[in-house]
Parts: C-alpha cells; structure tokens; sequence
C-alpha cells in the first residue's frame, strides 16, 4: 500500500492540506495554550499533546482558553473517520486478547497525537466494529492486529482520504 503524506501541513498532491478535509479542525486555530477538560491535552505550537504535569500547572490558571480538543468532540458526536470490523471465529476465541491489542495500540498512538482515538469498540452480531476520530488508526489498528494475528486484511481509502475502513477475518 502506498503511503500518503504526513497529517500536519503537508499538502498532498492534490495540493491540499490534509487536515483542511477534517471539519473539526479549526482553520483559524485556537488560542494557544487551550485546555481540553475532556481528556486534558493541552494546546501548544499548533497542536494538541498529552502533559499532565503541565495541564495541572495550566489549569491553575482561570484565564487560560478551555475547548474540547477535536478528538473528544468527535467521540462525543460519534463522528468517525475511521471503520474497522472484524470477524471469524478465531476472533471470538481470541477476543480479550485482541481487545488487548487494539487498545494497547490506541495507547501508543495517542500518547504520540492525542487526536487519535477510538470512539467505541462494539460486538455487532458476529462482527467487532471499531470507530476511529481519525482515519489512520483505523489502518494501523488493522495492521497491528494483523501483524499479532494474520488473517485476512483489507484497507479502503475513500478517493479523499478522508475515510479509512479495514476489514480482518480470521477462521481458524
Ligand atoms: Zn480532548
């Protein structure tokens, strides 16, 4: 598969920026710093990070802007970029650990871009279905659980890029 280029500011070949496509962020930006009082990521430089000791230092201050960050508004909207469905009955033998998995997974990246998150994590008849707030967890959800488990994975990008949804099977 061939890869896009990074999330932040670059332009793909269309010319665009990325992140112009996500209608939950803001063009214009925030005032910098902002607080997130939903996952408390705090608003610096022109993106959002994960620093506990300076969200206490920060929310010390009743001046400083507070905003939920995208990721959390989306997860409240259930707005997803992001689908991954999973199935077959090794799925179901395996489920705690593939759970395991995939949140582990979500940990690590969040803890690179706070943006990145799962915004639910449901049984759907004989189906695991995954939400993502944004489009390239969905895919290195997939790839990850892939790489522990291999089975058989798809990834489907929309012509825009804006939507990302994998599917893995696994019978046996
Ligand atoms: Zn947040």
């Amino acid at each position: 598969m061939r890869k896009e280029s990074g999330k932040f500011g670059i332009g793909d070949k269309r010319g665009r920026c990325e992140t112009s496509s996500d209608p939950y962020v803001q063009a214009e930006g925030l005032p910098e710093p902002t607080l997130c009082p939903g996952c408390q990521a705090v608003y610096r430089h022109k993106r959002w990070y994960l620093d506990a000791q300076a969200y206490e230092a920060l929310a010390r201050d009743a001046k400083v802007a507070r905003q939920l960050c995208p990721a959390c508004r989306k997860i409240k909207d259930g707005y997803a970029e992001g689908y991954v469905t999973l199935g077959g009955s090794y799925l179901w033998a395996h489920e705690a650990e593939i759970r395991n998995i995939l949140r582990n997974e979500e940990a690590k990246a969040m803890a690179k871009n706070p943006l990145e998150r799962i915004i639910r994590m449901d049984r759907e008849g004989d189906e695991l279905v995954i939400e993502t707030t944004e489009e390239k967890l969905a895919e290195h959800l997939g790839r990850a659980l892939n790489k522990a488990h291999q089975g058989d994975l798809k990834v489907v990008w929309t012509d825009d890029h804006a939507i990302c949804r994998v599917s893995w099977q696994r019978e046996k």
